[in-house]
Parts: structure tokens; C-alpha cells; sequence
């Protein structure tokens, strides 16, 4: 091994997925340091003008502009890369920029979109108010119900999005089937793969052809910097649609914030792990809760759609969604009661988040909506985090005897 070699590491093809989330990606500089670089810097300088030219004309493979690529948001699209099994990641400055970025590039006016209905209270403004008003045609379906793909695959489709599982009912939708059916009317398959993370779920293993993600959630885990990334393998996207794109409207993650987000994937296996085990043992407890009518957490087997999830999914995702009875008022009262437990909508954190879905992220749908996605009055949402399970417990136990008393 020269000292180049030594180095820039090339990733390995043969790394096992702890390796490649700890070196995938990393380029070092000239000074050799561990941490991987920020590259805080809008620029880049030509040593002649002829360069410049070159760079402009794509004769030279180079940093240009950071709206286009910077050394510390490249190095984050390889960790990424290496960890989803993709050749192409673009990094965006949030979830909702990956998600309308992937879509927004390869649509136009009069393409259809096809999209399963429930979803993250964004992705449903944008598939039905943002994208329609730019003559997309939008459709969303139950995405349980593989005959209501069928039908709507039946017409010729350009874009298909889906959500899996659902935010907050945790719906599982079939990636393999819709796939299938997706690239039979022509279209693309988009996955929002934040609730199963890429160490549970590989929908590209399943057929899908873009994965997109909120970097927030999971990757960063602990609440500092928004994000998020495209993941594909299809280059005729990557060079017809994406690149363009991204590169004239600017959806670019800041430097900083794209750090943050690689430091944070070196332990996100471990911490996606730890966070399952402990929702694992709280699904568990408040199922057999007498306060708890319903309690969905997909590895247990009395989710509805168990067999699927665990067929597609390595466990069952960090968030459990509940429901008890006495609506609003005693959700609330509930919540209010919390003392370990915050009141956020985010998620995927090492805080144990939770966050009443009816009043917060999904308040803008009318009630029938809200009916027709399962999502109740009396339903809470709790993102467990990775204090001691335990201690979880105790709080949710003492808030129950509270909201109840
Ligand atoms: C949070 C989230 C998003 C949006 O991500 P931001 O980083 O908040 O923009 C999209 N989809 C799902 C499923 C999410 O949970």
C-alpha cells in the first residue's frame, strides 16, 4: 500500500455493512486526519482560466460550486451509497427536498402519479396540492390492497410513491408486488424508506428504483441537523432528470449539516438495533396494558400485516403507535402526564419522542380523511429512543394512571 492508498481509502466491495457505515465514503485530505473533513466553502479556485473552461465544459472531474458538490456532502453520498447498495445518492437539505426533488424531476404536466394514501403529512401535500398544480395527475390508493394497485396500474403511470411502513398507523405495503406492477405501466417506484431505515429495510433489493430519505430522523439520531438523500441505481434518471434538476433549483445540504449526518452513520446500526430491542419490550408491555385498546408495532404478531413486515423487514422499526379510549381529552391529559417522554414530532432520536398525530402532523386533513388513513382521536405516537426501556415504561405507566385517573 502507497501512502495515496492509505490515504483515500477506496471503499470495499467486500465490506460487511458495520464496515462500510464506519470508512465508506471517506476521502482524507492532505493532512491525513481521522474525522473526515468539513469542507466549509461555497467555491472552489481554477489554478487558469483554461481549467475553469474545462470544468464548465464537465472535461474535468472537479469540485465547481456547492451548489452542484462539496468534498464533505460527496463523501456523506458514498457512505450512503456503500450502506443502500446504490451507485448514485444525491444529498438534500431536508426529507421533504429529497422527496419533491425525486418526484418534481421526472414529472410533467399530464403524467400520472400513482401513491399509496397514507403518508407523512408533507408527502400528502405535495402529492395532492403541490404536484397537481403543476398539471401532475395524482392518484392515491389504499396501499394495503394490492387489488386497488392493480387497478389504478392498469393506466399508464410515470412516477409510483409509497411510504412503508406508513406514518403513524405503520401500515406495510408490498414492496416486491407494487414493483412489479409499477414497472408494468411504466413507472418508476419511489420508496420513503425513513420508518424502516436502510439497516432494516432494502427496498432496491425488492425491485424499487429510488430510495429517498430524511437524514434527521435516524441517521443524524440525535436531533441536530436536517436532511436528507436520493438513492438510486438508474443512470438514464441520474443524468435525464436528476442532475439537471438538482443542479439549476438548489435543493443542496449545507457542509455542516451533511457532517453531522456521516459522523451519525457510523452508529446507526447500532443504534437502529438498540432502539428496535427497546420497542420490542414497550410494544410488548402495552399490548398487554389494560388502558391500551390497540397497540401497532409490526413484529408484533398481532399487527395486522405481521407476516409481510417481517418478510421485508429485518425488525420491527423504532415507532409504536397506540390508541386508548376517551379521544383528545385524555391523549392530551396523557401526554401532558409524560415526565421521561418529550412532546415532539419528530423522530427516530435518542430521545423517546411522542407526539399526538390527529392535532400535530396530520391536523390539516379533515376528519373523514383522517378516518379513512385509521388515524383516531385516542391514537398516540411514540418514538422510542434509547434511554433505559425501563425507565420508558415507568413513564408511560404513570401517564396511563394519570390521563385515566
Ligand atoms: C420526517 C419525514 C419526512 C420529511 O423529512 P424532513 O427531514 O423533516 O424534511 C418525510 N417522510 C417521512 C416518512 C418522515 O418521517
Amino acid at each position: 500500500m502507497n501512502d495515496e492508498t492509505k490515504r483515500d481509502p477506496k471503499p470495499d466491495s467486500t465490506w460487511r455493512q458495520a464496515t462500510r457505515l464506519v470508512r465508506g465514503g471517506t476521502r482524507r485530505s492532505e493532512f491525513g486526519e481521522t474525522s473526515e473533513g468539513l469542507f466549509i466553502t461555497s467555491g472552489y479556485i481554477y489554478p487558469t482560466a483554461e481549467d475553469a473552461e474545462r470544468a464548465f465544459k464537465g472535461q474535468s472531474n472537479r469540485f465547481i460550486y456547492s451548489r452542484y458538490s462539496n468534498p464533505t456532502v460527496e463523501m456523506l453520498e458514498n457512505r450512503l451509497c456503500a450502506l443502500e447498495g446504490a451507485t448514485i445518492c444525491r444529498a438534500t437539505a431536508s426529507g421533504m427536498g429529497a422527496v419533491f426533488t425525486s418526484l418534481a424531476c421526472m414529472l410533467k404536466a399530464g403524467d400520472r402519479l400513482v401513491a399509496s394514501q397514507a403518508l407523512f403529512g408533507s408527502c400528502h401535500y405535495v402529492m395532492t396540492e403541490i404536484l397537481p398544480k403543476f398539471g401532475i395527475i395524482t392518484e392515491l390508493v389504499d396501499g394495503k390492497d394490492l387489488n386497488a394497485w392493480k387497478k389504478a396500474l392498469s393506466t399508464p403511470t410515470k412516477a409510483v410513491f409509497v411510504e412503508t411502513p406508513s406514518n403513524p398507523t405503520l401500515e406495510i405495503i408490498d414492496l416486491k408486488a407494487v414493483a412489479d406492477l409499477a414497472h408494468a405501466a411504466g413507472a418508476r417506484f419511489v420508496v420513503d424508506n425513513v420508518f424502516a431505515t436502510p439497516i432494516l429495510q432494502k427496498p432496491m433489493e425488492l425491485g424499487v428504483d429510488i430510495v429517498v430519505y430524511s437524514t434527521t430522523k435516524h441517521m443524524d439520531g440525535q436531533g441536530r441537523a436536517m436532511g436528507g438523500a436520493i438513492l438510486t441505481n438508474d443512470q438514464e434518471y441520474l443524468e435525464k432528470h436528476l442532475t439537471p434538476f438538482y443542479r439549476h433549483t438548489g435543493p443542496a445540504p449545507s457542509p455542516f449539516n451533511s457532517w453531522v449526518v456521516l459522523k451519525g452513520l457510523e452508529t446507526l446500526e447500532l443504534r437502529v438495533r438498540q432502539h428496535c430491542l427497546n420497542a420490542r419490550q414497550i410494544a410488548g408491555h402495552l399490548e398487554k396494558h389494560k388502558r391500551i385498546k390497540r397497540t401497532l408495532y409490526p413484529a408484533l404478531a398481532s399487527h395486522p400485516q405481521h407476516a409481510l413486515a417481517m418478510r421485508q423487514m429485518k425488525d420491527g422499526s423504532t415507532v409504536i403507535t397506540f390508541e386508548f379510549d376517551g379521544g383528545r381529552e385524555r391523549a392530551f391529559k396523557f401526554l401532558n402526564a409524560l415526565r421521561l417522554i418529550d412532546i415532539s414530532n419528530n423522530l427516530g432520536d435518542a430521545k423517546s419522542l411522542t407526539t399526538h398525530p390527529a392535532t400535530t402532523t396530520h391536523q390539516r386533513l379533515t376528519p373523514d380523511e383522517r378516518a379513512k388513513m385509521g388515524i383516531s382521536d385516542g391514537m398516540v405516537r411514540l418514538s422510542v429512543g434509547l434511554e433505559d426501556p425501563a425507565d420508558i415504561i415507568d413513564d408511560l405507566d404513570q401517564a396511563l394512571e394519570t390521563a385515566f385517573r
